[in-house]
């Protein structure tokens, strides 16, 4: 398989898709992966899977067109330059639990998501999370304030985030103005 260096070569040899964006990059990646099962079925019966077919099926083409912005003439070319890292992506459930362990394994240890508390008692316990809401702006919204730097002092809460599958345990990250101590929720 190509690497990244031979890839962006490729892009950058072509008159369209020389202007990808790194998110549309991105994208079109993460899509075209999920939509394995349907390029697999679009396929004769009998074709290998273990490999990605050379020829997109016109709906996924013009699906990945309409999602990613890039042109429909030019959706069968980014496929053939970048099909062998769509077809070889984990699927999206095993990235989320991909990264997920990454935030056990190496980011607990360095606070991301873990709190003491109490912070100076030598009896505390780390309160251990994959979520941190923070809020919506970096920036202080009081309209008369003066201060234009992004708020850098934060405390956290234990808090409890509730999503349509369970319920789970996280931190609510609450910013400050040092300028007028007005502060900010992470309300959405
Ligand atoms: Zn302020």
């Amino acid at each position: 398989m190509a690497d990244l260096s031979d890839v962006l070569k490729s892009l950058s040899y072509h008159p369209v898709l020389q202007d990808l964006s790194i998110t549309q990059l991105l994208t079109f990646l993460t899509q075209s992966s999920s939509l394995k099962r349907h390029i697999i079925l679009a396929q004769p019966a009998g074709e290998p899977t273990g490999n990605a077919p050379q020829i997109l099926p016109p709906l996924v083409r013009e699906f990945l067109a309409n999602s990613t912005g890039i042109a429909l003439q030019a959706i069968q070319d980014a496929w053939d330059i970048l099909k062998d890292h769509a077809w070889a992506m984990s699927p999206l459930a095993d990235c989320v639990e991909i990264e997920r362990n990454a935030f056990r394994k190496f980011g607990w240890n360095q606070g991301f998501s873990a709190c003491q508390f109490p912070a100076k008692d030598p009896t505390n316990y780390y309160f251990k999370a994959l979520l941190s809401l923070f809020p919506p702006t970096d920036c202080c919204e009081n309209p008369k304030c003066d201060r234009t730097t992004e708020l850098k002092r934060d405390d956290a809460r234990q808090v409890v985030v509730y999503t349509i599958n369970s319920a789970q345990p996280a931190y609510s990250i609450h910013l400050t103005c040092d300028s007028k101590f007005v502060s900010l929720r992470n309300i959405k």
